[in-house]
């Protein structure tokens, strides 16, 4: 079977390191925030580009623990998108604020500028900019929106860890930027973990806080939780971390033996202008999408789809979310888009089986 994602190739591949990394931190006798986390946090930073990074327990957590920082909750509205993992949301909802909805553009997914200016009331108190599949959101026009509105802005960055857009690293961008370090994100622990990067003082202060009790020399100074990263998925994290470049560049060289494929039924991602694309998905359109999923099947190929619900039409979100306006192109991509096997030690030889399946596929003419 050739899969969507492998988070035990990449395991493989690394393995002296990871089990090195994971010894370390046995022998240490420190589990719990310690130099492991301390070094991923400077690491991390530099990597990106910003002042600071803190080491969360998961994704969501990172959006969560941001809108609370920001004292973003009851009676406040956060614009985003409903084509997108349900976690971006699902914080928002936990945050007590209202999550507001709206349409992405239908050349590269992300959220729709024109339909952010629409959406925004005198209680819209932020935006999270989902930068989905890999590649930089419309960063210039939003950020104008922002600047101009008083808005704040915040990325989940959960899907395109070292994307640039301008030559920039994304997570920079925003006042405050949100990294999932789920097995399969481009830099992926094994288990679970989360980053938030910031040029804020106050605001890395106040969430390293959060993250542990609210504790400031072990007492509670204001309210917070338990939401920390363990020294051994930071560790992982750190070696995953140092390949992270290279293994991006190899989902990029996927992406280019992908791109020969030429056939009229199935369109190929584009690229943003001035955005590097890091591919944690790759993503296609076509009409004809349940035929070629299990014709793939068939053939030994588990292609995805990712989301086939938009999160406004999932059940737990029913009237809890705010939709002004129609969300055209995400219901209509919802049909189309399959994601095809895309990971960095996916082998170059499979990439040739799936483009050979495909191009022997009959597209139904639409
Ligand atoms: C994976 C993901 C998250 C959530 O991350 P978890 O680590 O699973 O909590 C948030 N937003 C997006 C866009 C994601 O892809």
């Amino acid at each position: 079977m050739i899969t969507c994602a492998s988070p035990l190739a990449q395991y493989e591949s690394h393995r002296t390191e990871i089990d090195a990394a994971i010894s370390r931190v046995l022998d240490s006798g420190t589990y719990i925030l310690g130099s492991e986390v301390q070094a991923l946090e400077k690491e991390f930073a530099a990597y990106i580009g910003t002042q600071h990074a803190v080491g969360v327990a998961n994704g969501t957590d990172a959006l969560e623990l941001a809108l609370a920082a920001l004292d973003i909750g009851s009676g406040d509205e956060v614009i985003t998108v409903s084509h997108t993992a349900v976690a971006t949301v699902a914080a928002i909802l936990r945050s007590g604020a209202t999550p507001v909805l709206v349409d992405i553009d239908e050349d590269y997914f992300s959220m729709d500028a024109t339909a952010l200016e629409r959406a925004i009331t005198s209680k819209t108190k932020a935006v999270i900019l989902v930068h989905i599949y890999g590649q930089p959101a419309d960063l210039d026009a939003i950020i104008g929106l922002c600047n101009h509105n008083g808005i704040i802005l915040i990325e989940d960055v959960a899907q395109a860890h070292g994307a640039r857009f301008n030559g920039q690293r994304l997570g920079t961008f925003g006042t405050i930027a949100c990294f999932s370090c789920y097995p399969t994100k481009n830099l992926g622990a094994i288990g679970d973990g989360g980053l938030i990067t910031t040029n804020d003082n106050a605001l890395q202060q106040k969430i390293s806080m959060m993250r542990e009790y609210g504790w400031q020399d072990r007492i509670s100074m204001i309210p917070g939780r338990n939401s920390r990263l363990d020294e051994v998925q930071a560790a992982i994290l750190r070696v995953k971390l140092a390949h992270l470049d290279d293994s991006n560049a190899a989902r990029i060289a996927i992406a280019q033996l992908y791109s020969q494929l030429e056939t009229d039924g199935l369109s190929m991602p584009k690229t943003r202008p001035l955005s590097s694309h890091v591919y944690h998905l790759f993503v296609c359109r076509t009409s004809s999408r349940k035929e070629l999923l299990a014709y793939l099947k068939t053939n030994g190929v588990l292609a995805g789809i990712h989301y086939p619900q938009p999160v406004h039409e999932q059940p737990a979100f029913h009237n809890k979310v705010s939709i002004p306006h129609r969300l055209l192109n995400t219901e209509k991509i919802k049909e189309e888009i399959i994601s095809l096997p895309m990971y960095p030690e996916l082998e170059h030889e499979s990439v040739e089986e799936v483009k050979y399946l495909i191009s022997n596929f009959r597209f139904s003419a639409s």
